[in-house]
């Protein structure tokens, strides 16, 4: 029998709020009704906002909770080297393209065919999708515009990748999406158009670090916030065109504020932290999350 591999994979780019302290806590406690193994990964790709101070305090909170994970613990910005492999597949396959265009004109380019009347596609975020400029670009010009230096990420041409990886791609969904979407999920990752795979100044995006996090790690169950059900559709094509292997899925409720919100990090006074000086103990905080013993 397979061993089941859990995971917390929170980014260190602010304090640990009741959302985060629900999904630890949901994680930990499903892998130790399985008898499974509980990692911890700190996705700290965006190297500008992430910082090792925010890193000890979520050390500091999740240990306060009772949650023990085995070290080391796998910091996503000292295996750069793997992402870049995995880019580097996507280059050689040709399913990744250049992006030159900067925000600005992405905002023109859309505004403009907008003026002509012709709605733009959004995806499941309401996000517009990425104009077909760059992909349509002939080699010549990207090798150029590369080697004057000009900025660029790499995007995924979705259409190509699409048909690459074939259209029979699938999740195991054990928690639900927002409509209710549980067991065999159908993914449709055609809905993202083409999202960037690796920015500009790093070999790494976060639908690409994930992927390749989760298989490296050995992870079997995927327990995280509902807020990333849609996107597992782009994590499945790319797990499909890397050859990695699938675990299964399960997407919990979201913690949300008296307004109806989802918690963010910038609301200071749901911080483990902060409830912690304000005299909350650990079973406070898992029966504020929904998660006590009554
Ligand atoms: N790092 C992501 C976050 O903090 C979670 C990624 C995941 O669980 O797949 O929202």
């Amino acid at each position: 029998m397979t061993v089941p591999v859990l995971r917390f994979a929170p980014s260190s780019n602010g304090p640990l709020h009741l959302g985060h302290a629900y999904s630890a806590l949901l994680n930990f406690s499903m892998a130790q009704a399985e008898e499974g193994r509980f990692l911890l990964r700190i996705e700290d790709i965006d190297i500008a906002r992430c910082s090792r101070y925010l890193e000890e305090g979520i050390y500091r909170d999740l240990s306060w909770l009772g949650i023990e994970w085995e070290e080391p613990v796998r910091r996503q910005s000292e295996h750069f080297d793997d992402y870049a492999e995995a880019l580097q597949n996507l280059i050689d396959a040709e399913i990744v393209y250049p992006s030159f265009m900067t925000r600005g004109e992405v905002r023109a380019y859309i505004s403009d065919c907008e003026a002509k009347g012709v709605p733009w596609p959004r995806d499941p975020e309401d996000a517009p999708l990425f104009p077909p400029v760059d992909r349509q670009r002939s080699t010549a010009e990207r090798r150029r515009r590369m080697a004057e230096g000009e900025p660029f990420a790499w995007r995924i041409d979705m259409a190509a990748a699409c048909s690459h990886a074939g259209r029979n791609l699938a999740w195991e969904e054990s928690g639900s999406g927002s409509k209710g979407e549980t067991g065999l999920v159908i993914a449709q990752p055609e809905l993202w158009g083409d999202v960037v795979i690796a920015r500009r100044d790093l070999p790494a995006s976060y639908h690409l670090a994930v992927v390749v996090d989760d298989a490296l790690q050995g992870i079997t169950h995927v327990v995280r916030g509902r807020d990333l059900f849609q996107v597992t559709a782009v994590h499945r094509l790319l797990q499909e065109l890397l050859g990695l292997p699938v675990p299964r899925y399960h997407h919990h409720a979201l913690i949300l504020d008296a307004s109806g919100r989802k918690l963010s990090k910038s609301q200071g006074d749901t911080s483990i932290a902060a409830l912690r000086a304000a005299g909350a103990e650990p079973r406070d905080i898992a029966r504020m999350v929904g998660l006590g013993i009554p």
